[in-house]
């Protein structure tokens, strides 16, 4: 017989409940017992929920009140010495002040859990770290669930995932060094859960997806040949996601356990070459329901690979899961009543995945006519998709047909460009600009949710929003920048914003998925082909630049971005959906143009982060992200300087590819860590001009004129003078305006203070 398992549910409740209950109790309005009802509430509903849907291997453990990297550091006392732990187990406020920071001491860095937009807390190792118990979580929650009469498989993240995913404080020390002092403590609490009744575990190594040296491989074999050692009859599932095994595949199958779980979705290409290297005896766990996404699976394809898959390893060694963890999809489609039927209908949130297959092991183990029903329906669902005028949009797809060469290039090389946009807008040398959205106060968005609850008119919208600019537009002027925004007053999300006005889109109610922490965010859905069906844009940059008669730069948001921040179709490449989004912004790039817009910014800030986690998916990923963005842009006049930003500081690992987008001017965040950032341009020697951020805008600190100066100077020394641009690092959307007002002052008389130097040289 097939089994069926999840990896583990979402922690956040179908209501987001824990980020209430979390944020009542940081707020002061709750204590923790309370906090800590709501917790145990939501692990018995999901337990429950799951035992229900008939799963046979319930995941434990994945619960979180944070992040589940945290929560492994305080499993093996990884505590930085700044939080002033003593010892013992690891008490709420030091790990709430781990990933919140407190008075005394800085929070723990937080990056994306790989290419996923959740983001976890980064381990962080000391000289001659030391490693012992600290939580007892892992045994308390799998005896929590077997008092409810549940027997769950609990899941830790694996020891070598979990080193690579941290940072050493030492330099040229690597964390896999410390392999040998964490292993004992693995060891310690793989025996507590099996001397507490576990007949399974679940080890996370998602790492093994990754490119891996041999160092890597070595601790690998190392680790689990001392987990074999440790445990006497607790089985062993290694679980891995977010990408085949790739080069890893050959020793990655001789490591000692009962079942490794594969990513089927994501690794299908190398499905059948991994179930032939499957140990004789040992389980294979299919994740063919992809936990990524938000849509139907298709039961028949997959049926099909499973029944190949059968073949080879008979039922007896199949059980059937989710791709990986359903933390990254929503809760429950139930709820849903006002997204359109026929979108709706296609839809499978974390609940809808687990029946799906439950539907499939039926399938599998009594055959495809007990569940004949279910098959037809879905078969008939697919079916429709195919003919459905929602999904196809005959002119959308004739337009993408019809994209030609030439409207991937500029039309002409850069210099030529510089020239006309220079004779064009008339800026001094290192103009300064800011990266696009001022401060958003409680007013504006009070006129927001005014405007979409119907309580105020669009008349009075437009004129708060109006006025808004107005002062944003004044202020600039007084501060003496030189190319304007209008503040973006209106737009609630860069993604959203734009998702509302274009074909294709759909938004739950309750589609949350965590970000990080209590942080959750409701992803648009892209369901079927996009188009812009008027300008979305125009009319609010065309009123800001009514107001000055300095250059007003219009503020879009790139292909890639709105690509990568939504859940998108699978029924067509990626490329295809982003290359409809790039056609959109086209023609409201176009229309900005038309309406007087010299300086259209696009921004991009989910460039690198789409990038395949194997180096061998790169280069074609670059190639069609980069052509989306060369599309969206390309149709201008010479005279017309596009813009575009992004916020995050690998750029190396890019800079190609960011040349490649040929933008005539980037910004960049630069300012936290330093001029070594620019280093990738500067090795790269960038073409165009370029806006390294001179201050940090994540933090309220307004820097000083000689602060400013400085830096810009460091800048001056590697890059051209005739290239750099004067800006914050991000946009200033979180700040608050005294702040904001302090440090574009000093900043622009940083620049001046520069340029007249420079003019007396
Ligand atoms: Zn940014």
């Amino acid at each position: 017989m097939a089994k069926t398992a999840n990896l583990g549910f979402p922690r956040i409740g179908k209501n987001r409940e824990l980020k209430k209950a979390l944020e009542a109790y940081w707020a002061g309005r709750a204590d923790l017992a309370s906090l800590q009802e709501t917790a145990k509430q939501l692990r018995a509903d999901h337990w429950t929920l799951q035992r229900d849907l008939g799963i046979d291997h319930i995941p434990s453990n994945d619960f979180s009140y944070y992040d589940q990297v945290l929560d492994t550091t305080c499993m093996v006392g990884a505590v930085p010495s700044r939080f002033q732990f003593a010892g013992g187990q690891v008490d709420p406020d030091t790990y709430f002040a781990m990933a919140r920071g407190n008075a005394d001491a800085a929070a723990m860095e937080m990056t994306k859990w790989f290419d996923t937009n959740y983001h976890y807390i980064v381990p962080e190792f000391e000289d001659n770290q030391q490693f012992a118990p600290a939580s007892s979580k892992a045994v308390d929650q799998f005896t929590e669930a077997r008092e409810l009469g549940i027997l769950t498989r609990p899941v830790l993240l694996g020891p070598v995932s979990y080193l690579l995913l941290g940072k050493m404080k030492t330099p040229d020390a690597e964390p896999l060094d410390l392999l040998d002092r964490l292993l004992p403590v693995y060891g310690e609490v793989i025996q507590q859960l099996e001397a507490a009744g576990a007949e399974w575990i679940q080890i996370d190594e998602p790492a093994l997806v990754l490119d891996l040296d041999e160092q890597a491989a070595q601790a690998f074999a190392k680790a689990y040949a001392h987990i074999a050692e440790v445990r006497q009859n607790l089985k062993l599932c290694l679980a891995t996601y977010f990408g085949g095994l790739g080069n890893n595949l050959d020793w990655a199958m001789k490591l000692p356990f009962d079942a490794i779980h594969l990513d089927g979705v994501r690794g299908a290409g190398q499905l059948e070459k991994a179930v032939a290297a499957l140990p004789e005896n040992a389980l294979l766990s299919l994740g063919l329901v992809n936990g990524r996404n938000i849509w139907k699976t298709d039961l028949g394809a997959a049926l099909e690979t499973i029944e190949k898959t059968v073949a080879a390893t008979g039922t007896d060694r199949l059980i059937l899961a989710p791709s990986c963890s359903l933390m990254h999809s929503p809760v429950d489609v139930a709820g849903e009543e006002k997204l359109d039927p026929t979108v709706r209908e296609r839809l499978a949130f974390a609940t809808q995945k687990l029946e799906e297959i439950a539907v499939l092991a039926k399938a599998t183990n009594e055959g495809r006519d007990a569940v004949n029903a279910e098959l037809e329906a879905n078969q008939a669902l697919f079916a429709r998709l195919n003919d459905s005028s929602q999904v196809r949009n005959p002119a959308v797809r004739q337009r993408l047909q019809s994209v030609s060469d030439e409207m991937f290039r500029r039309k002409s090389p850069y210099p030529q460009r510089q020239a006309a946009q220079r004779a064009e807008l008339n800026l001094p040398s290192l103009p300064t600009t800011t990266i696009g959205s001022f401060p958003q106060t409680p007013e504006i968005r009070k006129s927001r949710a005014g405007f979409r609850k119907g309580s105020i008119s669009e008349a009075e919208y437009t004129q708060a929003m109006q006025s808004e600019i107005q002062t944003v537009v004044r202020f600039q002027e007084e501060v003496g920048l030189d190319v304007l925004v209008h503040g973006e007053p209106e737009r609630n999300d860069m993604v959203e914003y734009f998702g509302q006005l274009l074909e294709g889109f759909a938004f739950t109610q309750n589609g949350w998925v965590q970000s990080y922490g209590s942080r959750c965010v409701k992803p648009p859905i892209i369901y079927g082909d996009v188009q812009r069906p008027e300008p979305m844009t125009v009319e609010w940059s065309t009123y800001a630049q009514s107001l000055t008669d300095k250059p007003m730069k219009g503020m879009l948001t790139g292909p890639i971005t709105i690509l990568q921040w939504s859940f998108v179709r699978e029924d067509q490449p990626r490329r295809d959906t982003a290359y409809q989004i790039a056609l959109s912004i086209l023609d409201e790039v176009k229309d900005l143009e038309a309406a007087g817009i010299g300086v259209i910014q696009i921004d991009e800030p989910a460039l690198r982060e789409g990038l395949p986690l194997q180096q061998s998916e790169r280069p074609e990923y670059l190639d069609w992200a980069v052509k989306a963005f060369r599309l969206a842009t390309s149709g201008v006049e010479d005279r017309t300087q596009i813009h575009t930003h992004m916020c995050y500081s690998d750029f190396n690992e890019i800079i190609e590819a960011i040349a490649g987008l040929d933008a005539d001017v980037i910004s960049i965040e630069a300012s936290r860590s330093d001029i070594e950032l620019l280093d990738a341009f500067v090795d790269y020697e960038y073409p165009n001009e370029i806006g390294p951020g001179v201050y940090d805008i994540h933090s309220p600190r307004v820097p000083s004129v000689e602060e400013m100066v400085d830096l810009l100077r460091q800048m001056i020394d590697v890059l051209s003078i005739d290239q750099l641009w004067v800006n914050p690092d991000c946009g200033l959307k979180t700040r608050q305006w005294p702040e904001v007002k302090a440090s574009l002052e000093n900043m622009v008389a940083a620049a001046q203070q520069l340029r007249s130097e420079l003019a007396k040289q």
